[in-house]
């Protein structure tokens, strides 16, 4: 007697959660789970600026998927099409073979890519701070910008290379700058050849206001705190045209720089594309139950779906955040084990805790169940909830370790030369490409349907 088969797709916060509650819920002769994943670990993104500034190593924020899920089956490598009518999913293996899995239930968690906004030269000469790749390269790329500039005696090209723009005024993008600039900061004074005053860091953004989900009092907070750093915060602005060696801004500006980091929002994983069902604002609308109207057994979640927030009521739908990915994924889990029960399924309600923003050093700002917090209580709380967050021990103390680490030493100025070879464009890092269309993933689950099983 065959098992349902209950086939996640995606290891990240949602995905993970959902795989790791199911396990718990489910009797191991209940459902077959497999969960499809590029990566054997989950990446805490949030900590990703962290990586970026060397203050952790890239492993610590890796939290292994095959210590954390015991009975899943991990299958490496990538969804590339669904096809709801064959109740299958085409997936290239990291080989580079394609198969296709067959499911009963189907959980999607592909997460977001970086939103562009189709700005020439964004494309070709920004990086984002997406993925693990990204942070590492940018941690080297950084670095080799201080060493290019001391090996040259060309104060022009000092100037260009030492000069770094961050767009997106969110926390992803004000994390990043507050931490690469301290880096740089830091740094600047062990190269006796430079002139400190030639490091600048732009951080770029539309919006009037820093990170306005914080609030007027706390973002302008952040916004003090960056400026007395050194930071140029430029808001109300964009970029209108980047190069590999400028960025012009909306204002007129030109700024000279062989570094662009994007991280002016996210935008639904490709995938969901492939789906031809409705979507909103680019995410895969879902009941608030998180199934997919119109397609029998697809639950969507995190930031692939858009999930009804009925803690604010009316059309809102839940931010893409990690706090309501997992929660969304345990929802997910309960309702994947009803539906498999014959029982009803519940809405998902999560009423949102607020938000942590680590600027560095004991400088922070948050705003955990609506209190607002600055200074050395922000930062406590910050990476108290980042602790309680990583999901493994061993990744909580290798965590620990290396902030107990950069707290006692300071910053280490290594680049490690393991990217230098890779390729440095949001496409490459975030394989946006590779997905299939209606035609060809019909015509692989078609084979599929005629004899080829995996
Ligand atoms: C720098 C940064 C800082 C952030 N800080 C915070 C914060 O402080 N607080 C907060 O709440 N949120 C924060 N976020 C947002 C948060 O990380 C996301 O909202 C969260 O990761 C979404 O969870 P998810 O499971 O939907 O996607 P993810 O966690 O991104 O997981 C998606 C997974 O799917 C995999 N995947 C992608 N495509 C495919 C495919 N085709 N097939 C199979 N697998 C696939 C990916 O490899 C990944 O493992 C931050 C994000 C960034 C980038």
């Amino acid at each position: 007697m065959t098992v349902p088969r209950i086939l996640i797709v995606g290891g990240g916060f949602a995905g993970m959660e959902t795989a790791r509650k199911l396990e718990r819920i489910l009797k191991p002769d209940e459902a077959a789970l497999k969960l499809v994943t590029p990566y054997d670990h989950q990446l805490y993104l949030p900590l990703l600026p962290h990586v970026a500034s060397g203050i952790l190593t890239p492993q610590s924020v890796a939290v292994s998927l095959r210590r954390l899920l015991r009975r899943t089956v991990i299958v490496p490598g990538g969804a590339v099409g669904v096809d709801p009518a064959a109740k299958a999913v085409v997936v290239r293996k990291i080989n580079g073979e394609t198969t296709v899995q067959h499911y009963d239930y189907l959980v999607l968690t592909p997460g977001s890519v970086t939103r562009q906004f189709n700005i020439p030269g964004v494309d070709e000469h920004a990086v984002g701070m997406k993925t693990l790749a990204e942070a590492a390269w940018v941690r080297d790329h950084v670095i080799s910008q201080l060493d290019l500039s001391a090996a040259s005696s060309d104060r022009a090209e000092q100037e260009t290379r030492l000069q770094f723009v961050v767009v997106g005024g969110g926390y992803a993008g004000t994390e990043t700058a507050a931490y690469l600039h301290q880096l740089t900061s830091a740094a600047v004074k062990r190269y006796p050849g430079l002139d400190p005053d030639l490091v600048k860091w732009h951080l770029v953004d539309i919006a009037p206001r820093l990170m306005p989900e914080l609030g007027e009092r706390l973002g302008a907070k952040a916004l003090d705190i960056l400026k007395r750093r050194g930071v140029n915060v430029s808001l109300g602005v964009s970029v209108a045209e980047a190069a590999a060696d400028t960025v012009t801004l909306t204002d007129g500006r030109k700024l000279p720089c062989h570094t662009l980091i994007w991280t002016a929002g996210v935008a639904a994983s490709p995938l969901i594309a492939t789906l031809d069902a409705e979507t909103n604002r680019g995410r895969l609308v879902v009941r608030p139950d998180l199934t997919v109207p119109g397609l029998d057994g697809v639950f969507a979640l995190g930031d692939a779906a858009a999930v009804p927030d009925l803690a604010k009521g009316d059309d809102a739908i839940c931010p893409p955040t990690a706090q309501h990915a997992m929660r969304q994924g345990w929802a997910a889990a309960k309702n994947v084990a009803a539906a498999l029960h014959g029982a009803p399924l519940t809405a998902y309600h999560h009423r949102d805790l607020g938000l942590v923003v680590d600027l560095g050093g004991i400088q922070a700002v948050s705003k955990p169940v609506g209190i607002e917090l600055t200074g050395l209580p922000a930062q406590v709380v910050a990476r108290g909830y980042h602790l309680g967050a990583l999901r493994t021990v061993p990744a909580r103390l290798r965590t620990l370790t290396n902030w107990t680490l950069n707290a006692v030493a300071g910053y280490d100025f290594v680049r490690t030369g393991f990217q230098a070879g890779r390729p440095a464009t949001l496409k490459d890092f975030e394989r946006t490409d590779a997905y299939l269309s209606p035609d060809l993933i019909a015509s692989h689950t078609g084979a599929e349907a005629r004899g080829r099983t995996d």
